[in-house]
Formats: C-alpha cells, sequence, structure tokens
C-alpha cells in the first residue's frame, strides 16, 4: 500500500530511515516516497486500461513541481482550479492538452491565461463563468473548449465539507438546469461545449455513489447528443477514499470493475481526476515531541508542528495515524492531545489518542499526509513553511526547501511615512 515501514524498531522511506532523513533537514517535514507515487498512480491508470481515458491528477492535493513532474512522466494530466496551479502545471511539464480547469470562481485573467496556454478545456460551474468564457475567448479570436459542471444531487457519504454533489452544494450546474445550460452554451458562438463533468465528493469509500452519478450523468450525454450536440468527453471526477484508520475504500481495480461495464456504453474519452488516492499515503509528516504537559483532566504532547503545516485535523476533524519514528515497548500506553505551538485551541493533531508515551526529543510521523497537508499549509504565526522531501530507494531529495524568516516578510515593506 505505502513504503512507509518499520526495520526493527526504526520506521523508514523506502530504504532510508525517517531519523537520517530529519538529521538532514530537522522538523517538521513532509516526507514523500517516489516509489508509493508511482505505484498509486499506476493502480489507477491501469485499472482503467480498457477504456480510453486521461487521468488528470487532481494537484491541489499536493502540487509541490517534483510530484506533478514525477506523475507527467507516468502519463498523468493535472485537474487545476486557479492560475497559480496551471502556472506550476507547466512548469513542471504536464502537457497542457492533459490539463483540464475546474473551480467555482476564475477570474478572467485566469480564463486568459489557460486559452494562452492552450488547455483542454474549461469545467464550468455557472452561466455567469460560461459567459465571461465565451467573452475572452471573443477577445482573443478563438473558441474556449468546455464542459459543464453538473451537480448529480448524490449523497458521497463523506464529510460535509468535503461532498461537493448535493443540491445545497456552491459546486456545479443543478442536474435539473443542466439541459437548459447546455443549450445557451451551445449556442455562443466562442464555446465549444465538449463533455460533461462531475465529481461529487472527497474521501468516498464506497463505490455505489460513484455509479449512481455516472448513471445519470450517461442519461445526460444520451439525451444532448440526441440533440445533436457533440459531447467527446465525459470526467467522472476524483473522490476515491483512503485508509487514514480503518476504512476499507475501493481499490482502483473494484472502481473500475464497477464502472467500466458502464462508461463502455459511451464513445466519450473518459477523464479522472483522482487526487487523495495518489498522493495521500504516499507521504508524511514528520514533527519532533517539544513538551510534555499535564493538564487539569488532559494529558497533552506539544510538537513542532502545528495546523499551518497540516490542516485536516483542525479543518475536518480529520483522523491521522500517528505513529513513532522508534518504537519504545517499554513506554506506557497513555491516551493524549497531540497539539502544536499555535495560539488556537483548533491547533491538534490528534485528540484523545492512545500512543505510546513519547518523551521530549522524541520523532513522531503524521501517517497518510501526501494529500491536502503541504497544499494547506500556511505562515500563521509567522510559522515558516517546512521542507519537502522526495525519497527514492535510498537517495533523498530536497523538492522544497525549508523557508526562512527572510521568506516570511518577502513583498512587504515599511511605507516611507512610516519612516
Ligand atoms: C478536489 C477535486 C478532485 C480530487 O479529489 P480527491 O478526493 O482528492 O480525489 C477532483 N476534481 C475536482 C473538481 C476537485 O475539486
Amino acid at each position: 500500500m505505502h513504503d512507509f515501514h518499520y526495520k526493527g524498531d526504526e520506521l523508514f522511506c523506502e530504504e532510508i530511515s525517517i531519523q537520517h532523513i530529519v538529521e538532514q533537514v530537522g522538523t517538521p517535514c513532509y516526507i514523500y516516497s517516489h516509489r508509493t507515487l508511482i505505484r498509486h498512480f499506476h493502480a489507477f491508470d491501469d485499472a482503467f486500461q480498457d477504456i480510453p481515458h486521461i487521468v488528470a491528477y487532481a494537484m491541489k492535493a499536493n502540487s509541490n513541481i517534483a510530484v506533478l513532474r514525477l506523475l507527467a512522466k507516468e502519463g498523468s494530466g493535472a485537474d487545476i482550479v486557479s492560475g497559480g496551479e496551471l502556472f506550476r502545471a507547466l512548469k513542471a511539464g504536464v502537457p497542457s492538452h492533459k490539463i483540464v480547469f475546474a473551480g467555482v470562481g476564475k477570474s478572467s485573467e485566469e480564463i486568459r491565461y489557460a486559452l494562452e496556454s492552450n488547455i483542454l478545456m474549461f469545467n464550468v460551474e455557472s452561466s455567469g463563468e460560461l459567459l465571461l468564457i465565451d467573452e475572452v475567448a471573443q477577445t482573443m479570436g478563438l473558441r474556449a473548449s468546455v464542459a459543464l459542471r453538473i451537480n448529480p444531487d448524490i449523497d458521497p457519504q463523506t464529510h460535509p465539507y468535503i461532498s461537493t454533489g448535493l443540491k445545497k452544494s456552491k459546486f456545479g450546474i443543478a442536474a435539473d438546469q443542466a439541459l437548459t445550460e447546455f443549450e445557451s452554451a451551445n449556442k455562443l458562438s466562442h464555446i465549444d461545449v465538449v463533455g460533461v463533468h462531475c465529481h461529487i465528493g472527497s474521501q468516498l469509500t464506497q463505490v455505489t455513489p460513484f455509479v449512481d452519478a455516472i448513471k445519470k450523468i450517461l442519461r445526460l450525454i444520451q439525451t444532448l447528443k440526441s440533440q445533436g450536440m457533440n459531447i467527446r468527453y465525459m470526467n467522472i471526477g476524483g473522490g476515491l477514499g483512503i485508509t487514514y484508520s480503518d476504512e476499507t475504500p475501493p481499490h482502483p481495480k473494484d472502481l473500475a470493475a464497477a464502472i467500466t461495464p458502464l462508461l463502455q456504453t459511451t464513445s466519450c474519452e473518459i477523464i479522472m481526476e483522482p487526487g487523495r488516492s495518489i498522493v495521500g499515503n504516499a507521504g508524511i509528516m514528520v514533527t519532533k515531541v517539544l513538551y510534555n504537559k499535564m493538564g487539569a483532566n488532559k494529558q497533552f504532547v506539544i510538537v513542532d508542528a502545528a495546523m499551518n503545516d497540516l490542516l485536516r485535523p483542525s479543518l475536518y476533524e480529520a483522523y491521522h495515524d500517528i505513529q513513532p519514528v522508534l518504537k519504545n515497548e517499554s513506554a506506557p500506553v497513555n491516551t493524549v492531545d497531540v497539539v502544536g505551538p499555535i495560539c488556537e485551541s483548533g491547533d491538534f493533531l490528534a485528540k484523545d489518542r492512545k500512543i505510546p508515551q513519547p518523551q521530549s526529543g522524541d520523532l513522531l510521523a503524521v501517517m497518510s499526509a501526501g494529500a491536502y497537508g503541504f497544499t494547506m499549509a500556511s505562515n500563521y504565526n509567522s510559522r515558516a513553511k517546512t521542507p519537502e522531501v522526495l525519497v527514492k530507494d535510498d537517495t533523498i531529495m530536497v523538492i522544497r526547501q525549508r523557508e526562512t524568516y527572510e521568506d516570511l516578510i518577502r513583498g512587504e515593506s515599511i511605507p516611507e511615512i512610516l519612516a
């Protein structure tokens, strides 16, 4: 499943001990396994070998340009949600004809940049956006390829913050307005309607919501084709879950087995946008224990990583397994909160967690941190962002330096009047 494992009492990434990596780059830090990334990409890509498809990796999960380059070399495209992500994808060498652009709030500058870059298509989320894309394309004298993102009103049975395909969601166009929207899109002079897109949520642990959404979209595509629209792409989004604790999400093979027969009923090329399932378990964050502190009725382990480094526990109450980098069988197992130095009560990495009691100076690995980990990091409390390290066999590659204090104030200035 992934390449973080114990040799004796020591946690390794591939052939290097985590301790050894930390000696070189310090803590906190993110560590990614090259081997896991490759394996996860191919697990997904190979599962769908029977149907013409593009894997457009959802780069908001992990957008380091080294990770993008690695995936692009294996044949991946990119699902982007901003001009900044487009810039990264192009820098990393992702072919523009495999880039699709989603998101509810694309600006005219971002639309222009994407058209100049000749991306495959926009996944359009509203009629207002459609009109703006048409307008920008007109000023540039070209036609923009678009898919409309449909909100199929399917409950993905996941955390509300990462459900995106329900009626109440801000994403996509409501299923019952879809036909009307497609008809008006088709009339725009600088728009080429080429596809239908849907993405119903993230961390899905069952295939049924995918199957239900795909059935709805297939019916829509049939109707559109019967009205003479040349729909060539069907984008089924991402969302396949991973194991954080005791979830048993479907393997990409199981997902493929469930949906390939459906997808084979359309002549459309299929686009998929997996994010988490490729990078999630390919990365960990390593942090050092600073202090043990007894609260009135709770025991705290205070570590040097915080919510600014890994936001998921604070934002979604997400569970991340916490493993010692060096096992100590004689340590008593205690129930503790693992918390960071930030001045917020919401700053925690784990709550009421039973772990072998670590001592100050010990290293802890926060598992499954490869997706929505570093990409959600901020500089809150003026904390420098962590380095990112890619490991291949026994080689360590720093793919992002630790930020310095100077980095923290880059771009800031004290105006003349305060001199
Ligand atoms: C976030 C997102 C994805 C990826 O979701 P994962 O759960 O990481 O696979 C795919 N498509 C769109 C449009 C997204 O917003």
